[in-house]
């Protein structure tokens, strides 16, 4: 692969949880990870009680639990005693509201510890917690919480302001809206004052009982055509946070581990809510965006020994300068991991040069609801590899025809690629526990990513002689920017809402710190004419709708977009066209583009 492996030493100042991975491959099971959690008795559980109640019933009481930094700096500690009781209280006081078991609570938050709080007070009360990004605008939201049925939303007054009144007609399962607002406002009409309900709540609420199967989270992601999918993830799914953050994050007590990740998205809410606290360490949360120095001052001043963030940031980090990090005393890491793009040999060559610890690469998705594939502490690292698939879970390559589809034998079973580094579909045998357990009410598109007996990831990848892992890309047209997932479908159609636009085509072009960047190709309807007004024009109507993390960040005109023989507009020769590849034999894109639709 012409990269320089990275080797470990041969002993650590902390033993690493995973030190043979081979052996641990052999002997771990999942009922393992179920002994290192409490259960609620007659095989039930709660996610919340696991995270939460067991260390604060135990000896955790006291220990930090969330340790918040507010955008101008101040931090707040709460200890598993605190999050305990206030996670009863909000569960509590749901209840009193009539909101149960199986209804779902959307939260739509800046990085605040009410949002930590609603969270988990969601899930302890049986209610599913369904987390939207808070730099959506509008409609990705009004979509979302009308797919997922909305009965509460949890939110801050601002974003209310600006991003729900816009939409409150149009939600029509929405019953309640709790406002988190600054201390002395006025009450806001027809809405619910966080504090009000908090005080209202009891602090001794027990979580309730869930069978393993039980929904308790909601994530929403992004495919190629239509609209967005609900994944469901299980009270159950704990076990493999739990497993995930002891394998692949080498999560000991006493760490202080910090996701930058926000909890609009599977990263935040997997490994910035349940994971850490599922192993009783202490969380950090920073509620401001990044900056270079802000991030290195909390690695610092917060004393971070497990960091996870994402290859976006570190490409950031590494364009701000070199010199920023030598201000600052960064001793108290002891590992670095990244997640949610391809992260570059050189980011993790910039690790150990310059933090002094390589940076591990790890894969998963939303559907996986939890780490998969990882680079482990005391395993060499092949840079630009994602690692060996974590203990319990089995990967494989599996091998694809012409039109991209599995190859399957005459008993329905795929064809996996022994043959190192063979490109294939990256698939999974079912059966993790944070599996998802459907696409909520699109049962059809959850049973076809189920083929030959795996599941299929819609990523393709290959596999080197040593069970390494390495991605290719991705087998559809989804767009990865800044590490978020983006469907160009809802893209191109807030595009055709414009009443100059009679056709969008959307792609992911290549950019050196966001990984792919969106690009919008549409024509005109007749009596419209391109100029750099209508550009602009464009640009501003997508931000408004979608927000700035949605909208295209570049838009061409292109008055002959081109077509499948059913009138689907071909992305792929447009992408082919953009970066100047060859656009291949058309027939055979033609029919990709009409058949294939990944996870
Ligand atoms: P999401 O569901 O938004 O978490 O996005 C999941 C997708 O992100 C995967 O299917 C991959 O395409 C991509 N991805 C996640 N982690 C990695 C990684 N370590 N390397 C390359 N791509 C990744």
């Amino acid at each position: 692969m012409g990269v320089r492996p990275i080797t470990k030493p041969g002993s650590f100042l902390v033993s690493p949880n995973l030190v043979d991975y081979e052996a641990a491959r052999e002997s771990f099971t999942w009922g393992d990870a179920g002994e290192q959690l409490d259960g609620l008795g007659d095989g039930m559980i709660n996610l919340a009680h696991e995270a939460v109640d067991r260390h604060a019933h135990g000896s955790l009481k006291d220990h930090v639990a969330l340790r918040w930094m507010s955008k101008s700096g101040d931090v707040r500690d709460l200890t598993y005693g605190d999050l305990s009781e206030e996670t009863s209280r909000f569960a509590s006081a749901l209840r009193s509201l009539g909101v149960g078991r199986g209804d779902s609570v959307f939260a739509l938050s800046s990085r605040v510890p009410e949002l930590y709080i609603a969270a988990l007070g969601c899930i302890k009360n049986g209610s599913v917690f369904a987390p939207l990004f808070s730099a959506f605008g509008p409609e990705p939201i009004e979509t979302r919480m009308v797919m997922g049925h909305g009965k509460v939303l949890v939110t801050t007054e601002r974003l209310y302001k600006r991003k729900i009144i816009p939409i409150l007609d149009r939600l029509p399962d929405l019953e309640h809206v709790i406002i988190v607002s600054q201390p002395g406002r006025p009450p806001i009409p027809g809405t619910i004052d966080f504090d009000h309900f908090m005080a209202s709540g009891d602090p001794d609420t027990p979580a309730e009982a869930m069978d393993r199967e039980d929904a308790a989270l909601l994530h929403f992601t992004s495919g190629t055509t239509g609209t967005p999918k609900g994944a469901i993830h299980v009270h159950g799914a704990v076990l493999h946070h739990w497993a995930s953050a002891y394998f692949a994050l080498d999560l000991h007590p006493g760490d202080i581990f910090w996701c930058t990740a926000d909890p609009g998205w599977v990263t935040g809410t997997s490994y910035g809510i349940i994971a850490p606290f599922v192993h009783g360490v202490t969380n950090v949360v920073d509620e401001g965006d990044f900056d270079a120095d802000r991030w290195y001052g909390i690695i610092q001043d917060l004393a971070v020994t497990v960091w996870y963030t994402a290859p976006t940031a570190i490409r950031m980090l590494m364009k701000a300068g070199d010199d920023i990090p030598d201000e600052y005393d960064l001793s108290s890491l002891r590992f670095i991991a990244s997640v949610g793009e391809p992260l570059n040999p050189e980011g993790v060559y910039w690790g150990e040069r310059v933090l002094g610890l390589a940076i591990h690469d790890n894969w998963w998705q939303t559907e996986t609801g939890g780490i998969m594939i990882a680079n482990y502490q005391a395993s060499e690292i092949r840079p630009g590899s994602m690692g060996r698939p974590l203990p319990g879970v089995e990967a494989s390559i599996l091998a694809l025809n012409d039109h991209g589809d599995l190859i399957l034998t005459d008993d329905g079973s795929a064809v996996e690629i022994l043959e190192p580094l063979v490109e294939g579909e990256l698939a999974l045998r079912p059966g993790w526990p944070a599996m998802f357990r459907g696409y909520l009410g699109m049962d059809e598109r959850y049973k076809d990513c189920f083929r030959g007996g795996w599941y299929c990831t819609g990523d393709r990848a290959e596999r080197d002689a040593d069970g390494y892992f390495w991605f290719i890309g991705r087998g559809d047209d989804v767009i990865k920017s800044a590490g978020h997932l983006i469907g160009p479908f809802e893209v191109e159609s807030a595009l055709v809402a414009h009443p100059a636009v009679a056709e969008a085509g959307v792609i992911g072009v290549p950019n050196e710190v966001a990984g792919e960047i969106v690009k919008a190709f549409v024509s005109l309807h007749h009596g419209y004419e391109w100029s750099s007004d209508l550009e602009r024009e464009l640009k501003a109507w997508t931000r408004k709708r979608l927000g700035a993390s949605v909208a295209p960040r570049e838009i061409e005109y292109e008055p002959d977009l081109p077509h499948t023989r059913s009138g689907k507009i071909m992305r792929r020769l447009l992408k082919a066209t953009e970066l100047g590849l060859p656009t291949g034999d058309l027939s055979s894109l033609e029919q990709e583009e009409t058949d294939h639709e990944g996870p």
